[in-house]
């Protein structure tokens, strides 16, 4: 049960204070992407998202994604974020997680491991012996008014009954 145990567990990744881990000498971020970085399945990247990356990065912290998900979409963020990626990481498989190591040229002690799910995220970063950081997941965190918009759009949008220029027959 240890293992699934996050060191830390804030509500966001906005509430991360990155000169606390600069103070553990950790200045590699290995993070999760869906619910952590961005709500699930989006390939939108808020301004506030791309603001934190860059200001993480210009404090000197080298960023890996590190996705269950298939290449497509995690390469386009990860390209627009300017990090390193790894797509079906198979969290939580250690195999991943060294290989996200490597990728950044550090060693477990130098990284910590962010993400929203203690199954996969966390425990992977545990098995490592790393600095885990649980956050609330996005959608947990959206404001009912967005949801409700969203699902709104969404039965709208199935409901229009003829595609543009169609007539009723
Ligand atoms: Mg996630």
């Amino acid at each position: 049960m240890a293992k699934l145990q996050p060191d830390l567990h804030v509500k966001s990744i906005y509430d991360i204070d990155l000169d606390m881990l600069k103070n553990r000498s950790i200045y590699c971020l290995i993070m999760d992407i869906d619910n952590t970085l961005t709500p699930w399945n989006s390939s939108d990247i808020s301004d506030e998202l791309g603001k934190w990356v860059k200001g993480a990065r210009d404090e000197g912290f080298k960023i890996c994604l590190l996705s269950n998900n298939g290449p497509k979409r995690v390469e386009r963020l990860s390209v627009k974020l300017g990090v390193s990626y790894i797509y079906n990481a198979a969290k939580p498989r250690r195999r991943s997680y060294q290989k996200a190591l490597d990728i950044m040229g550090a060693t477990y002690d130098h990284a910590a491991v962010i993400g929203d799910q203690l199954l996969t995220d966390i425990l992977g970063g545990k098995r490592m012996g790393m600095f885990t950081i649980l956050v609330d997941p996005i959608d947990e965190r959206e404001f009912i008014g967005t949801k409700i918009m969203r699902w709104l759009e969404k039965v709208l949008f199935n409901r229009r009954p003829f595609g543009k220029g169609e007539t009723r027959p």
